[in-house]
């Protein structure tokens, strides 16, 4: 069991617990020990094994009991017993937002909820409306969690999924006999939102390799296992497929099994047309295989330039590769500085120095600080004295570090469109990235007036998050994109890429727009942590999905010319 898996149940013990109407304090040592837990640098059998556990804070005999026992065993009776008393699909309800153990026993006692789809019932019968503690506003607002509960079963971001992807992959590559071994799927395409992972193997011996595949460590259960492909579900509920094949079908079952559907169907009826037929055994003409030995020498032979994976979903790439090589697309390593950053001034975790320190450390040539205004009050927004006292601490920074730090706001767009500060202060920033951090349910029409009105404020340079979307967790507000960026070009704002995986907005598909119409993204980590400034990468991942190229991220630009473009916007 890891961390995650301990404090995990620790935090189902907890909820069981409210849920049975136990002494609130003993219900507050749990939940206080997952926090203790996490936040410790030390795995969980090394404080059992040193007996360091039982002097942490708040982790008392019973509680060191529950933690020795899942360690050893896997299990601890106490969450064992507690779990019998409630329906299994009682727990599910905990998923939904807005829902905690007290609301939760509210539903089971008074309307007998004891699952998710008990649940959606009730609210579309209007039970939630008088019912106390409930109402119209909570009962709609529950509606649209189950909504996004229903979708995200079986859909996972992306850190999550490349991680036991690589870990997957590091422990197949060891296996004798595992001769190549390639990712597929979604994952090679850069989807924002992962089902599956594909995982591909060219060997002699498949049996041995099917069998390494169903004895992985972190397989939870094994749905099929075949000497061709096989599936398994990974503790971390990733659903994971294995193919393998020959090394002479390998580029054939690569291409074959990357997709997407629609990109395969649609070569697929142009090569007919050509008397070639496709499938993941090869390339045939008639029944002669036509010999590929990479999917370079796959496109070739169809009369396509190279497609990279990221593009293949059917969106004018197999037209444009019928004419032309792709441009190079944007890479990592292109990326010369990042904007939208937090420090703790705001809501972020670390120092400004820590996050000025860390960026130097990843190569960037400039940052630009952008902490929340005023009116974020949930994210200890900057009053104007606190902006000054910022901006005197990056004035003493910069002095010491080569990096170059620009001073920016991430300013509240207010219902009306106007930004959160006077235009006196604003005009002293380098730079302002204006965001929709409030009235998310605005009518569509209403919404884009005050997105439009914002991009029109003339000391606005970027607008973060466009569509405010959480992947699998809340859908963006209604608001006419395309208008907004038709805008920014008349205006000469620049659009976000939010490389966050939990936001990826802009949209890839909005990408490919915004390169249409010529208008520069910038690619923002909303970094609220040091770590957090890597995911860059994620962003850079879907702008290669929205065919960017170098030229089409303000970000790359080096740093005088990063000045100059900042200059003409104060
Ligand atoms: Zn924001
Ligand atoms: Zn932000």
């Amino acid at each position: 069991m890891n961390k995650h898996d301990i404090t995990h149940i620790l935090d189902e013990i907890a909820f069981l617990k409210e849920l049975l109407g136990e002494n609130m304090f003993k219900v507050r040592a749990f939940q206080n020990a997952v926090r203790v837990l996490e936040s410790d640098p030390r795995e969980i059998p090394e404080l059992v094994e040193t007996g360091e556990l039982e002097k942490l804070k708040g982790i008392g005999k019973g509680l060191s009991a529950v933690i020795r026992d899942l360690v050893k065993t896997g299990k601890s009776q106490e969450h064992i017993a507690l779990k019998k008393q409630f329906p299994a699909g009682l727990l599910d309800l905990t998923r939904i937002q807005g829902l905690g153990a007290k609301r939760i026993k509210g539903l089971y006692d008074k309307l007998d909820i004891k699952s998710v789809g008990e649940l959606e019932y009730a609210c579309k019968e209007n039970r939630l409306v008088d019912l106390d503690g409930f109402g119209e506003k909570s009962q709609r607002n529950i509606l649209a969690s189950i909504e996004h509960f229903k979708k995200s079963r079986g859909h996972f971001l992306l850190p999550l999924v490349r991680e036991e992807a690589a870990a997957f992959c590091d422990y197949l590559k060891k296996k004798k006999g595992c001769d190549k071994i390639e990712i597929a799927g979604s994952l090679r395409r850069h989807k924002e939102i992962v089902k599956d992972i594909d995982i591909l193997v060219s060997t002699k011996t498949p049996e041995a390799i099917h069998n390494a595949f169903a004895k992985y460590p972190e397989v939870e259960s094994v749905l099929a296992h075949g000497d061709t492909k096989s599936s398994v579900i990974l503790k971390s509920g990733v659903q994971c497929d294995l193919r393998t094949v020959s090394a002479v079908e390998f580029p054939y079952a690569l291409y074959y099994f990357t997709g997407s559907k629609e990109h395969n169907v649609a070569v697929r009826t142009i090569a007919k047309r050509r008397g070639i037929k496709i499938n993941e055994y090869g390339l045939f003409r008639g029944k002669k295989l036509i010999p590929c030995k990479s999917e370079e020498d796959i496109f070739k032979t169809l009369g396509f330039n190279y497609i990279p994976p990221e593009l293949r979903e059917n969106t004018g790439e197999i037209e444009a590769a019928a004419k032309k090589k792709f441009a190079p697309l944007i890479r990592d390593e292109d990326i010369r500085g990042v904007f939208h950053v937090h420090s703790n001034y705001s809501d972020g975790s670390a120092s400004l120095e820590r996050m000025v320190v860390r960026a130097q450390e990843l190569g960037y040539e400039y940052i630009g600080i952008s902490d929340h205004s005023q009116s974020a009050f949930y994210a200890r927004g900057l009053k104007e004295d606190r902006v000054k006292a910022q901006w005197k601490e990056i004035d003493r920074l910069q002095k010491k570090v080569g990096i170059r730090i620009f001073k920016g706001i991430e300013s509240d767009i207010l219902p009306d469109g106007r930004l959160d500060y006077p235009d006196a202060l604003l005009a002293q920033f380098d730079f302002v990235i204006g965001s929709v951090h409030s009235r998310f349910q605005m009518p569509g029409k209403e919404m884009t007036k005050r997105m439009m009105r914002a991009v029109q404020n003339k000391y606005l340079t970027f607008v973060g998050h466009p569509t405010g979307r959480l992947l699998l967790g809340r859908d963006g507000y209604q608001v006419n994109l395309t208008q907004i960026i038709d805008e920014a070009k008349k205006c000469g704002v620049v659009p976000e890429l939010n490389a966050n995986p939990q936001r990826l907005d802009l949209d890839w598909r909005m990408c490919q727009y915004a390169k249409k119409k010529g208008v520069q993204v910038g690619i923002h980590p909303d970094a609220h942590s040091p770590e957090g400034l890597e995911d860059v990468s994620y962003g850079v991942g879907i702008a290669r999905k929205g065919w960017l190229e170098k030229k089409d991220v303000l970000n790359t630009m080096p740093c005088a010319e990063i000045e100059k473009f900042l200059a003409k916007r104060r």
